[in-house]
């Protein structure tokens, strides 16, 4: 079984769906547009100090699930030669780093066996920057939390509705089915 390191902390529910029925989801094309420009945005900012380089999809293969991710960017410091690994996040207004945001980035550092990263909030007129360095102990929760999500769906039950849910892209799939299914 495949998950991916965006998923780390999503609701469990969404996983159990978007594993099982990934044709029934609501694609939203303008979420991935606002990325894209999250993603252009962060690059220009970046070339300033950075040499930029492209990323691979990468995998942490553990005995019952394998985690696959790229990470948008990785980068070599101009002044102090080291390199770094970028996750870009295009938003509203700049907030506290939510913790998803940073065990995404701490899944993409344990794949590139880099020690520490930037994590990059993009508003409207504004970039916030956010050193992120490797967290073991964030590592082994994600683990787990991927782990308690692959039990779900080996065992065929639907994870309960979070408590506060504000609706995704599987929300007409999730209203429609009993959690007894
Ligand atoms: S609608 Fe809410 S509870 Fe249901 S899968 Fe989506 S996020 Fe989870």
């Amino acid at each position: 079984m495949k998950f991916y390191a965006s998923w780390i902390f999503k609701c469990p529910r969404w996983i159990y769906f978007r594993v099982k029925f990934p044709e029934k989801e609501v694609i939203n094309s303008k979420i991935k547009e606002i990325g894209n420009l999250g993603e252009k945005i962060a690059k220009d900012y970046l070339k300033k100090d950075y040499w930029i380089f492209p990323t691979r999809k990468r995998f942490i293969e553990l005995d019952d699930f394998k985690i696959v991710g790229k990470a948008d960017f990785k980068v070599l410091s101009k002044d102090e030669k080291r390199f770094e690994v970028v996750e870009v996040k295009k938003v509203r207004e700049i907030v506290t780093p939510r913790v998803e945001w940073i065990a995404q980035l701490n899944l993409y550092l344990k794949m590139e066996g880099i020690e520490r990263g930037l994590l990059l909030q993009v508003g409207d007129n504004i970039i916030e920057e956010r050193v992120v360095h490797f967290n073991d102990g964030l590592y082994e929760r994600s683990i787990g939390f991927y782990s308690e999500v692959h039990e779900y769906i080996s065992r065929g039950i639907v994870p309960p509705k979070t408590g506060n849910c504000m609706g995704c892209s599987y929300e007409r799939l999730c209203i429609s089915t009993d959690n007894s299914d």
